[in-house]
């Protein structure tokens, strides 16, 4: 899946209604719920996808959010990332998507295990 940047005149925009602080807000970036991150933009500014552009959020204003390296570094790391992995992981669940078993005998093994302990080739069915 293509990354879907901000447009510029996003970025901009989000930038201009920040001012000089950090627009995060709340536990999803590691504060206390409600209250806003009081630091500014000494170190740069990053331009954080509120509900990340792997789980559908899109590049607009509304979901841009103007915040400091602190920030966005803490809500990808600890809040996004795992999100992501589960919604992945959700979906490979609901689909049958599954890694292969390597063991020998398992069902989707080309391999089957025979009561006496010999391990012989699956063949395909009807084929024996
Ligand atoms: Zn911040």
């Amino acid at each position: 899946m293509t990354r879907r940047h901000f447009p510029m005149k996003v970025i901009r925009a989000a930038r201009r209604r920040a001012g000089a602080r950090c627009e995060a807000v709340g536990t999803d970036y590691g504060l206390s719920a409600g209250i806003r991150c009081t630091g500014d933009f000494a170190h740069g500014v990053e331009f954080d996808h509120v509900v990340p552009d792997q789980l559908g959020g899109e590049p607009t204003l509304e979901n841009c959010a103007a915040i400091c390296r602190a920030c966005h570094r803490f809500k990808t790391d600890k809040v996004d990332a795992p999100r992501i992995a589960e919604a992945k992981r959700r979906w490979d669940a609901d689909n049958g998507v599954k890694k292969p078993s390597r063991m020998a005998g398992a069902r989707n093994s080309p391999f089957k295990r025979k009561i006496g302990g010999g391990v012989v080739p699956r063949h395909a069915r009807g084929d024996a």
